[in-house]
């Protein structure tokens, strides 16, 4: 087989995996899977997520950042921390980043201000951005367009938007879309709103242990389910699962950087 299917996003460090992180690697690469790329969470989760690419530098790669619900009056401190281990590695990425206001409004203003700077952090180490959005796409626009779209790289993660706030990615040539087990619900509308998108600008990703495609929806979702998401897919771009792995690896390795795979 050639190349293999990436999950672009998930968080194989999380203690949801302490019990079986090693097995669950294995069946993923059992099942054809190539590489998984891990987003930070915040200070906290880096020296795991660290440890587990250190372990497993071909399957692995990490990227660096601070999570948008992770941030309050205190950010300036993790935000720093988080910057010190820019320089420390090499990551795929700076993620995951973004605006959450679905949790909590009450820092907006802090999320705008962190969010805005590692944008920034990612243009000067021309690095690609995976942003998180919850109830929150025209502040998260807002920052884009601010700090300069035309310069940024990056994929709008567990994409679950309207046709409206896809328009506006579209216009945003450097911006891919991640899709995962969401697309498989039921009640989504999701599989009618990617159909308006080119698949070159579709990335899958599990967001493990998150978000578990139908059939394992509620239970803890592992990297292997995210062929679930590629059969889900396939059926909106009339494709097999394996021309929706082979291609959406495409655009995971021109989008990322540092992954040692080749295109
Ligand atoms: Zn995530």
């Amino acid at each position: 087989m050639t190349g293999g299917l990436i999950d672009t996003h998930c968080h194989l460090y999380l203690e949801e995996f302490d019990t079986d992180r090693e097995a669950a690697i294995v069946r993923a690469k059992e099942s054809g899977i190539e590489a998984l790329l891990l987003p930070n969470v915040d200070t906290t989760t880096i020296g795991r997520m660290l440890d587990l690419t250190d372990q497993h530098p071909d399957f692995v790669f990490p990227m660096m950042g601070l999570h948008p619900t992770s941030v309050d009056g205190g950010y300036a401190k993790m935000l720093s921390e988080t910057e010190s281990w820019l320089g420390k590695r090499t990551y795929c990425g700076i993620g995951e980043i973004g605006i959450d206001l679905y949790w909590d409004k009450s820092w907006l203003k802090e999320q705008k201000i962190v969010f805005e700077e590692q944008l920034r952090w990612s243009i000067d180490r021309q690095l690609p951005v995976a942003i998180h959005t919850r109830e929150a796409f025209a502040e998260v626009f807002d920052s884009i367009h601010k700090v300069g779209a035309e310069k940024l790289t990056g994929v709008f993660h567990s994409f679950s938007g309207n046709k409206e706030e896809l328009e506006e990615i579209k216009k945003m040539p450097g911006f891919m879309i991640g899709i995962n087990g969401v697309v498989t619900f039921k009640n989504s509308r999701l599989s009618e709103v990617i159909a308006e998108m080119t698949i070159d600008r579709i990335l899958l990703e599990t967001d493990a242990p998150y978000l578990s495609p139908v059939p394992y929806r509620g239970k803890r979702n592992e990297p292997v389910y995210i062929w679930k998401t590629a059969e889900k897919v396939a059926s909106v771009y009339g494709l097999t699962a394996a021309e929706v792995a082979e291609k959406t690896r495409k655009n995971a390795l021109n989008l990322f950087r540092n992954i040692n795979k080749n295109v």
